[in-house]
């Protein structure tokens, strides 16, 4: 794009590389040259592809093993040869080694040449014309094997490489732009209707054939709809060149990344000491003097067309813009699925610090019309951690985990860390708190709703074990909520802390936990609401140090069966063997094991590290009852009966949970002794037959609803805590700018008063 001066200068921050030939022999000389050059400080390495040729190693082996001796180079062909490389398994492969080498991988492709030597490895020969529709082609092939998030199997191609119905993803770390080697004007028209960039060879261009091809570039694209900026120009030079020379070709030609070619590691070294740090230099100080803009993330036209309506994209603060997700980039994939749910936000921002949350904030306070979601790690039942066509705020970033006492206890943990990864922390210090049951568990979502886990009868709910949280608040403040800092926004955000701002930062006390067992029971509860009134008792006359759930599901036949699974917190096997028993004896048991392990083995033994898959809505009732009574238990019974329910699960809490006063924190329910939850579907018929269990309970576990709206606030909190929560939140959010998890609205009329 011309500048002011009428200078093309697209404002692309300069990059330099290595261009290493990939010989075999020795074949260690192009790794420890790639190698040199990344600590010499190059931005990326390069190697030509000739498959045909005996005397080099395969470039793609040999990307795979550089990227693997490396650790912050960027990794490219210079140019890889699609005659002789699939394209569908090509972007698969490329996407492989983005993922291994976190993000590093560029895709430099060339149509072919040598077509005698691609012949003979039984490659196709082309014409011009030919090859330039061969690569439109591999183009489309290599976008729509990354497009994971696309969830309909690929066609495309055509004529050259037919794709038809191919499995989509892996999603590439990063998204990876496609540069090509091009010089002849068809080809040079699809470099500006469809690359990320140009790489040309200084030693094949005739004076005028950069302005040229530049200008070629820039019409295609135009006409194409996208932003010449699109096209990144690189540029192979000979070692030697001077820096003169290549501060010229930066600001006449527009050239951002210069390859230099040759592989003297001498030249290397005084390419990096001397020739880019002038052309920086120099480059940097006539920007500064032209007043050139670098064109900050320029996305491509396809990538344009995928945004929502109602979004303005271009608001998105500097501080946020480079990290910030959309459906058509690269790492939108991991936002179309939470562990639940399905999404299709239209833009996921993600802070890395809390003044970045409040930034994030603002653009949200703007967007009003559209839903938020604040996702740390994405199983939210209740809350929408992603939506349809809205914002979502990912404080996954905040996921650090700090002792800061191990005597006493006292550890910092971000919200987007995940239970498994506090547990694992935590153990070496021989400290635990306790969570949830499942590892995957997001600290965010959870320890502002309750946290019901493995050692509640003994340690008490997550958060109880809060000592302050750090909050955004819906203005942007940053806030600290203690016993002696707000300490009504502290009480708020333990049980209803989703409506009151994003937490950045909590601040526990952690148990001294040692060795403990973990029990695993399968029961014949045929005989159910028998089975459930004995679990109840024998559950509630335990040691506290034992806590657990039961699942049980539809019958199968005329048998019914019930898993349970307990943690008795001691290391003594005569000790666990006297706790568990009375539990094990309430029916036939099928199944049992019982081993010696640590809390964060169970954590970490229950985490999947899949991607997330949840798709569609999932539909859960959630209760929580003081004692299954053979009248909860027949009604139960009958739930089940009717396969209205296809996880229908138990847990305990009562113990240290009851011990903490009801109106100590917002989460109000402490006499009940049982957390119930089911999940069921509306054809199931659960939410009819759930309305048979409500009157044996006496509130619920947000956490474990997944339906909304006013009637469910009631069954949440106590009269009173809900009259509370409704005046702190026209104090803390009186606009409603958190209205996605449970929303108190602030301007609702207070049945109480
Ligand atoms: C497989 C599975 C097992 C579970 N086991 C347990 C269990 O044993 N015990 C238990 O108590 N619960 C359990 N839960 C429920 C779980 O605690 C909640 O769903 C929790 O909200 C998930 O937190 P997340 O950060 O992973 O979810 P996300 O989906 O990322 O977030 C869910 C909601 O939490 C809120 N939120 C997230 N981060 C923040 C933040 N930083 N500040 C303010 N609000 C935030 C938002 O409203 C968001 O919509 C389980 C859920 C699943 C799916």
């Amino acid at each position: 794009m011309p500048d002011a001066g009428g200078m093309p200068d697209y404002g692309h921050p300069l990059r330099f590389g290595a261009f290493i030939t990939p010989v075999n022999s020795p074949a260690s000389q192009p790794v420890r040259l790639a190698v040199l050059s990344e600590q010499l400080g190059f931005d990326l390495v390069t190697f030509q592809d000739h498959p045909y040729q005996a005397s080099y190693l395969d470039t793609w082996t040999l990307l795979s093993w550089v990227g693997a001796q490396t650790e912050r180079v960027q990794l490219s062909g210079n140019v890889l040869n699609l005659p002789l490389r699939q394209p569908a398994v090509l972007a698969r492969a490329a996407a492989s080694l983005d993922l291994l080498s976190g993000g590093r991988v560029s895709l430099g492709i060339g149509a072919g040449g040598f077509w005698d030597a691609i012949e003979a490895m039984g490659g196709r020969r082309l014409t011009p014309a030919q090859s330039v529709d061969a690569l439109d082609e591999a183009i489309e092939v290599f976008r729509g094997i990354w497009d994971a998030a696309e969830r309909s199997p690929l066609r495309a191609g055509g004529e050259y490489y037919r794709v038809a119905g191919a499995k989509r993803g892996p999603a590439p770390a990063h998204e990876i732009p496609v540069w090509i080697g091009a010089y002849k004007p068809r080809m040079l028209d699809l470099v500006g209707r469809k690359a990320d960039g140009w790489l040309p060879s200084l030693p094949y261009l005739e004076p005028g054939d950069l302005p040229r091809g530049n200008h070629l570039i820039d019409q295609a694209a135009a006409t194409a709809g996208r932003d010449p900026r699109e096209v990144t120009r690189l540029l192979n030079i000979p070692a030697g060149q001077s820096a003169d020379d290549l501060v010229r070709l930066a600001l006449e030609d527009g050239i951002s990344t210069f390859i230099v070619m040759g592989d003297d590691p001498e030249g290397l070294r005084r390419f990096a000491g001397e020739v880019a740090p002038a052309v920086r230099e120099q480059v940097d100080r006539a920007r500064g003097q032209r007043g050139t803009q670098p064109p900050g993330r320029v996305r491509n036209s396809t990538a344009l067309a995928r945004r929502r309506p109602g979004i303005d994209y271009d608001a998105v603060p500097p501080s946020l813009a480079s990290r910030a997700v959309e459906p058509g980039d690269a790492g939108y994939a991991r936002y179309t699925s939470s562990y639940l749910r399905g999404g299709a936000p239209g833009l996921v921002l993600r802070p890395q610090t809390a003044a970045e949350v409040r930034d994030a904030l603002a653009v949200a306070s703007r967007h009003r019309h559209l839903p938020l979601g604040i996702f740390s790690a994405g199983h939210g039942l209740s809350g929408r951690s992603l939506n349809d066509g809205g914002l979502v705020i990912d404080v996954g970033a905040l996921n650090a985990i700090e002792v800061l006492d191990a005597h006493s206890g006292r550890v910092r943990v971000g919200p987007g860390a995940r239970w498994a990864d506090v547990a694992q922390a935590l153990a070496p210090h021989g400290l635990a708190i306790s969570s949830g049951d499942y590892g995957g568990v997001g600290v965010g979502g959870l320890a502002t709703a309750g946290g019901i886990g493995w050692l509640a009868r003994e340690h008490g709910l997550t958060i109880d074990h809060l000592l302050g949280v750090d909050v955004v608040l819906a203005d942007g403040t940053l806030t600290q909520a203690s016993a002696t800092q707000n300490p009504d926004l502290f009480w708020a955000m333990r049980g209803a802390g989703a409506n009151f701002g994003v937490a950045v930062g909590f601040e526990f006390w952690a148990a001294h936990v040692g060795r403990l067992a973990f029990a695993q029971f399968v029961f014949d509860a045929s005989d159910t609401a028998g089975f459930l009134r004995r679990w109840g008792t024998a559950i509630e006359a335990a040691d506290r140090s034992v806590s657990g759930e039961v699942i049980l599901g539809a019958r199968q036949g005329r048998q019914r069966y019930a898993q349970a699974m307990l943690v008795a917190d001691s290391s003594d096997p005569d000790t666990i063997v006297e706790r568990l028993q009375p539990i094990a004896d309430i029916a036939p048991l099928l199944d049992h094991s019982v081993a010696l392990t640590s809390y964060d083995q169970i954590m970490t033994s229950l985490l999947s590290e899949a991607p997330q898959q949840g798709q569609g809505e999932p539909h859960s009732h959630s209760g929580l009852i003081r004692h299954l009574t053979p009248a909860f238990g027949q009604a139960a019974a009958a739930l089940l009966d009717a396969r209205a329910s296809y996880f229908f699960q138990i847990r305990a809490v009562g113990g240290a949970v009851s011990d903490v006063p009801s109106d100590a924190t917002a989460y109000g329910w402490r006499d009940a002794n049982f957390s119930v939850a089911a999940f069921g579907t509306r054809a199931s018929g659960l939410d009819r037959w759930w309305e048979t269990l409500t009157p044996h309970m006496e509130g619920m576990y947000l956490s474990f609803e997944s339906a909304t709206g006013p009637e469910v606030l009631q069954r949440a909190f106590p009269r009173e805590h809900l009259t509370r929560l409704r005046a702190l939140k026209r104090a803390y959010d009186p606009t409603g700018l958190f209205r996605d998890n449970f929303f108190i609205d602030p301007a609702a009329v207070d049945s109480a008063a």
